[in-house]
């Protein structure tokens, strides 16, 4: 009997745990205060009416005899996948056939379980900083090597640097890289990438037959219209790049769950369809989404449905607006925050991480994310989210004012 021994190398989830008990202890010791979030990744206002109403239609036709469905397509219903090409893609003028579309439970699992698709030498390349699901992924089904943190983390990841001197955009792989984790707009650092920067990576990846794994969970927060919502927006991407959406952070799936994968037919490496690849893995390992979510977010793309979501995404990147504004005003340098919900922010002066969330916390009640929890390069930094509560961020934006002055 053996285990999988890549668990072994797997270090703890430390960064949430970590906070947590910071935030417990704090809370003993201030028993009468209120503590204030603007640390969460997860969003805060309900779905919108149009898919609650969706929702609770397709609840009555799963109770009806005549109207019952059981399993449906392990890639998703139809009526999702053609409402999906139409609105998110052909109206950018993306043409897809709705088969290129995998409908899925959410895709921090699509993320990682796409590494089925390639094999196991592969060289993958990760920023630094990063959402920690890839690397995770990547480290269980054995492509990371072996973790040493002396050595600069995972010994066979290739790590891309996202700093200040880069603008956040991590410049192309000087060695060999086969897969390629992308997010944009980006989590932690907000930065949100240009056509122009895309188009490198799509031309290197063609040349280089490398895959593009392009997270797009936060496009709907590009407010920017210059800027592309799609890697498929660039030229040639079909034959480089898988992408991932999610309606989590759009429409507050959070607790529903419901996301989907683009797998263009043009993309074949070694003679395989990684199309075909991806339906056969489906098949084998999935009966898909649940009818009620799926029409549930058939109706994010009603009228109705797009503007309440709209009215949730212009709440919190006001949010944003006003946590980048009150951060400035005390002295820290601030990045992010206009075409993403994240704000990525350090002291004037240098200061480390959790010297600066403690600080924070102790003084002002204030809970943020640090940034070396992300990665080695996202020392000096925290994250704040702005999926807060308005009066809760202004009040804590308040209280952090009264600190530095
Ligand atoms: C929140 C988030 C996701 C969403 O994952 P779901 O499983 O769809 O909820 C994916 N990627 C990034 C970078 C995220 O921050």
């Amino acid at each position: 009997m053996r285990v999988n021994e890549n668990f072994r190398e797997l270090p703890e989830n430390y960064l949430f745990a970590e906070i947590a008990r910071k935030v417990a202890d704090w809370e003993v010791r201030h028993p009468a205060e209120r503590l204030i979030r603007l640390g969460i990744g997860d969003v805060t206002r309900p779905i919108p009416c149009a898919v609650k109403t969706a929702m609770l239609r397709a609840v009555e036709e799963m109770g009806d005899p005549q109207r019952f469905r059981g399993y449906g397509s392990e890639q998703g219903y139809s009526f999702l996948r053609e409402t999906i090409c139409r609105k998110d893609y052909l109206a950018r003028g993306i043409s897809l056939s709705e088969d290129e579309i995998f409908i899925s439970d959410g895709i921090k699992s699509d993320c990682g379980t796409i590494l089925e698709l390639f094999g196991k030498d592969n060289i993958i390349a990760i920023c630094n900083p990063v959402y920690p699901a890839y690397l995770d992924a990547a480290a269980i089904c054995g492509r990371a090597g072996e973790y040493n943190p002396a050595a600069g983390g995972w010994t066979k990841l290739h790590y891309l640097p996202c700093v200040e001197e880069n603008g956040f955009f991590p410049s192309l792989p000087t060695g060999r890289a086969d897969l390629v984790y992308l997010c944009f707009p980006n989590n932690p650092t907000g930065a949100a990438a240009t056509k122009d920067y895309l188009a490198q990576w799509v031309e290197w990846a063609n040349r280089t037959d490398a895959v593009l794994l392009f997270d797009g969970a936060y496009e709907r927060f590009i407010a920017d219209p210059a800027l592309p919502h799609s890697i498929f927006e660039i030229d040639d991407a079909k034959t480089c790049a898988i992408e991932f959406r999610s309606f989590s952070k759009t429409a507050g799936f959070t607790g529903l769950r419901c996301g989907y994968t683009v797998i263009p037919k043009a993309l074949q490496r070694c003679g395989m369809s990684l199309h075909g690849m991806w339906k056969r893995r489906l098949s084998a390992r999935s009966n898909g989404v649940s009818y009620i979510v799926q029409r549930g977010a058939e109706a994010v793309y009603s009228d109705e449905g797009e503007k309440q979501v709209q009215e949730s995404i212009d709440y919190y990147m006001e949010n944003a607006a006003v946590i980048c504004r009150e951060l400035r005003k005390s002295g820290f340098v601030v990045y992010g925050g206009k075409n993403a919900p994240y704000v990525w922010a350090r002291r004037g002066e240098a200061m480390d991480s959790w010297r600066l969330f403690e600080l924070l916390l102790n003084e002002c009640g204030i809970v943020t994310t640090p940034g070396a929890g992300f990665g080695t390069q996202g020392e000096g930094y925290l994250r704040l989210t702005a999926f807060g509560d308005r009066k809760a961020t202004a009040q804590a934006l308040g209280r952090l004012e009264k600190l530095f002055h």
